[in-house]
């Protein structure tokens, strides 16, 4: 059966405003010299200013209000975009919103992400020192203790990678297809930040399942290659079956690496702040410093330590996070001068 129709025979809600733009990138792509970029503006899903989580979200919130939840738990760090697009999606179908963040109650004023689920009126719990890779154990305590009190809770792993998650990553897939058609191009690579791993996973199956042609590269933002990998792989093939899509994910489909991390999850890194630097003064559009920073920091790295062909055609998944930005102002002004990577001569640009 086409994965269209099997994706959709799975219940979805409307919260994304889709498709999103699939934009070429000529300033970036004459200045870094190699194969042609193009950008998959995920950052402009819409829901609660955008991001990649929204697309997760139509599909799990459909099988939380099918289980008549009234509220539901999630939890990550306090910079975490899946919570913010979590409160957003929950408010906007009329439940309530618990987020479990990791570390202590900010004494000062709140900013970024985390202003955002103030404003949502998400109800947030600090949970210390837990790494949002352990918060397991937590959602579950949470959601015993929320039954206990007569709700109805529906709790959602961290970064929403379900397979049924995932499902929203397959659909991206089958609209980039179309996109590309459109456009007259077909792409080699699709490049993306790994963090809880859902997003490639469906990446993933959509390629196969659509013989897309293009293979999936991701750039691991908290797990070490082989637990990346290890997760990739594991829910790809749990969303294949989910899906009932005979795709055949194999261990070779899935690339992703570990050496644009920097110092460790949400730490910026020097060349993920270039890159948002980069992409900012030749294109106009602002990545993050979490993850979509460090993912193009790695296509660019990539890239010049020759891993595409000139021919090829890149479409780097901005998949949003910008919010975050403004929990990171520090990290722009000490870094000053590297902010400005590329002689930004006019003649330098003559593709418009
Ligand atoms: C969550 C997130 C990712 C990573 O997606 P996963 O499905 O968790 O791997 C990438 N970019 C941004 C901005 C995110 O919020």
């Amino acid at each position: 059966m086409r994965t269209e129709v099997l994706i959709g025979r799975m219940p979805r809600t409307h919260l994304a405003g889709l498709p999103t733009p699939l934009e070429y990138a000529p300033r970036l792509t004459q200045v870094l010299g190699g194969p042609r970029i193009w950008l998959k503006r995920d950052d402009l899903t819409g829901l609660a200013m955008g991001g990649n989580k929204a697309r997760k979200l139509e599909f799990i919130m459909a099988q939380a209000l099918a289980e008549g939840a009234d509220v539901v738990i999630t939890g990550a760090g306090k910079q975490s975009n899946h919570c913010r697009l979590t409160a957003a999606a929950a408010r906007k179908l009329g439940l309530g919103c618990v987020l479990l963040l990791t570390g202590d109650a900010p004494t000062g004023s709140v900013s970024g992400n985390l202003l955002l689920d103030t404003i949502l009126g998400a109800q947030i719990r600090y949970v210390g020192d837990v790494l949002w890779w352990e918060l397991e154990p937590l959602l579950e305590r949470t959601f015993v203790e929320l039954t206990r009190a007569g709700r109805k809770p529906f709790a959602i792993p961290p970064g929403g990678s379900t397979p049924v998650g995932s499902t929203g990553y397959v659909n991206a897939v089958v609209e980039m297809c179309g996109q590309m058609h459109e456009q007259g191009f077909a792409a080699d690579y699709v490049v993306c930040a790994c963090g809880s791993a859902g997003t490639q996973a469906g990446l993933v199956v959509g390629a196969k399942s659509l013989s897309a042609g293009f293979k999936v590269l991701g750039f691991s933002v908290a797990l070490s290659k082989a637990q990346a990998h290890q997760r990739i792989l594991a829910l790809a093939e749990q969303t294949a079956e989910l899906l009932g899509a005979d795709c055949g994910v194999k261990d070779d489909d899935v690339q992703v690496l570990d050496e644009y991390i920097g110092e460790g999850y949400g730490i910026p890194s020097t060349g993920g702040l270039e890159a948002i630097g980069l992409v900012a003064q030749t294109e106009g559009v602002l990545l993050d410093p979490v993850y979509t920073g460090k993912a193009m920091a790695g296509l660019i790295g990539t890239l010049r330590a020759g891993g595409f062909k000139k021919t090829d055609e890149l479409v780097f998944l901005h998949t949003g996070g910008v919010p975050a930005l403004f929990a990171y102002e520090d990290s722009f002004t000490t870094l000053g001068a590297p902010m400005s990577p590329v002689s930004l001569e006019p003649e330098v640009f003559t593709t418009g």
